[in-house]
């Protein structure tokens, strides 16, 4: 399988991807009592294998000028979108001048028609030859036991709508169907796949594009920053889980360490995210935990369905963009039911970052996943890095300043230093006009902000030049003693007393107000 797999990717790729399987014998004793070592001699046994990548065979054909592997590849042009050379171009969705490789085309295809239609099952088919179906990407799969013929070797596998599932018939010899999500019975229908494929549709069934999701954050059309929101989030440890996560202590250690407890464990991480993220990703969280609400940062906001794209998650990962703030709030339901569901025995880590709509995906990605490793870097995982970078002073390195433990960025950031804001300011666009509140323009919080950041550095110089000058903004903000609103102030000056003392505070309050700026935010 290795060596068919790694002849597909020099003819498809060149040498640019390639396969490397790794493998170490044990007997059923070894496979419960010894896992460590045996974890380790299958790593050992990938890294040679990475080593050693090809054949003699394949290795000779690489550096043969005229083999199929050298020819292919030897397009006088290169793909737009994977920059591989080819010989074969083709334009590149709807409305660009872009050309591209069958397999970039074949990518495009599969989300188009991923997204395009909810009743789609997977079909794994040998065409006729007037095949005027396009397979997704031409993975060619190669049974043994099919026949002697050569070209009857060669299955596609395509998405197809249920309802032109006959018409497909027609033109194909159909092996294998797989349903999507849903359980199917009839003729050659096999397994049931899970996928997470939730998007965010509005009322005609039209996806959303990511100018739309960025539009839609935020609490209303005119309110807030609009961006679009990226979350990559994994299971923090999963090699320790299970390696130690069924060993127990006492005289029969290896009670629990069964392979069925094992599969079990992979299955059901693997049907959390497939399952449980894509519906808490459409703002349905009931079914598994106790919760029954979605997480909101504001109280008085109804989540509906949430404007969010799930890109991937399955495994132990995750990849969303969506609304920034309804990403968010998904990010902490999905820690909050992990947490739930596994016992808090098993944590992730997150990194969440805001982009301008038009910013190239690729890159999207990359920083968002400098941010998740950043939350991973935290001491003891379990973390979320928020935003993004930000140069130092000196302009040299790029910090992240919003990084949390999730149970600090819930109890600490929005339910001590966001509500308490809340509760003694009206903040224009987020709450509602009360005599009692006093107001917190964007002149005060911008403010509030620099003194902060001001302090955050004073203690790192055991300076307290800013400390001092948060009190005299505070002093200066005393309204007379008959003024409704004198007992917020008071409320409001103990609060920042309390909060000045420690560092966790001062980073929370300034993430908080970071958060109220993003919500307040004129669009431009
Ligand atoms: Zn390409």
């Amino acid at each position: 399988m290795e060596k068919s797999i790694n002849e597909w990717f020099l003819t498809v790729f060149g040498t640019k991807l390639y396969l490397a399987l790794g493998s170490a014998t044990a007997t059923a004793d070894e496979l419960i009592q010894s896992q460590r070592t045996l974890f380790r001699k299958v790593s050992q046994s990938v890294g040679e294998a990475k080593s050693k990548r090809y054949s003699e065979q394949h290795l000779t054909d690489l550096f043969n000028p005229n083999s199929t592997y050298n020819t292919v590849l030897h397009g006088e042009r290169e793909c737009s979108i994977c920059h591989t050379s080819t010989a074969t171009l083709s334009p590149y969705g709807k409305g660009t001048d872009a050309e591209a490789c069958p397999i970039c085309n074949g990518l495009y295809r599969l989300g188009e028609q991923i997204v395009g239609s909810r009743d789609t099952v997977f079909v794994l088919a040998r065409p006729n030859n007037n095949d005027t179906c396009e397979s997704i990407p031409k993975v060619e799969v190669y049974v043994n036991n099919w026949n002697d013929d050569a070209d009857n070797l060669r299955l596609y596998l395509y998405v197809v709508t249920e309802s032109s599932l006959q018409k497909f018939e027609a033109n194909h010899e159909i092996l294998r169907i797989y349903s999507k999500n849903t359980a199917k019975t009839g003729h050659n229908v096999f397994n049931r796949i899970w996928l997470a494929d939730y998007v965010a549709r509005k009322d005609n069934g039209q996806v959303y594009e990511f100018e739309e999701l960025a539009t839609s954050s935020g609490l209303g059309e005119d309110k807030g920053i609009k961006r679009l929101g990226v979350l990559r989030a994994d299971v923090d440890n999963l090699g320790a889980a299970f390696i130690g996560g069924f060993i127990s202590e006492g005289s029969d250690r290896f009670k629990y360490g069964t392979l069925s407890r094992y599969a079990d464990l992979s299955r059901d991480l693997a049907m959390f995210f497939k399952v449980a993220v894509n519906k808490m990703a459409q703002g349905d969280v009931q079914g598994f935990g106790t919760s029954v609400m979605p997480f909101t940062i504001w109280a008085n906001k109804q989540v509906t369905t949430r404007k969010i794209h799930v890109i991937y998650s399955g495994g132990d990962d995750v990849f969303l963009v969506g609304a920034w703030d309804e990403l968010l709030e998904l990010a902490i339901d999905i820690r909050e039911k992990l947490a739930e569901v596994t016992d808090n025995k098993i944590t992730m880590s997150a990194g969440l970052a805001l982009f301008s709509p038009s910013y190239p995906i690729s890159q999207m990605a990359t920083i968002t996943g400098l941010l998740e490793s950043v939350a991973k870097d935290n001491d003891g995982k379990d973390s979320i890095a928020l935003f993004g970078f930000e140069t130092n002073s000196s302009g040299e390195e790029r910090i992240c300043r919003h990084v949390y433990k999730w149970d600090d960025l819930i109890n600490n950031v929005i339910e001590d230093k966001l509500y308490t804001l809340d509760q003694l300011f009206v903040i224009p666009g987020i709450n509602e006009v009360q005599d009692s509140k006093m107001k917190l323009g964007k002149g005060l919080i911008y403010k509030l902000m620099e003194l902060l950041q001001g302090i955050l550095n004073d203690r790192a110089l055991g300076k307290h030049i800013n400390v001092a000058r948060i009190l005299y903004l505070l002093a200066r903000l005393e309204p007379k003693k008959n003024n409704p609103t004198y007992e917020s102030y008071k409320n409001f000056v103990t609060a920042i007393h309390r909060w000045i003392q420690s560092e966790e505070d001062c980073k929370a309050l300034l993430t908080a107000c970071n958060l109220i700026v993003y919500y307040m935010r004129d669009t431009k």
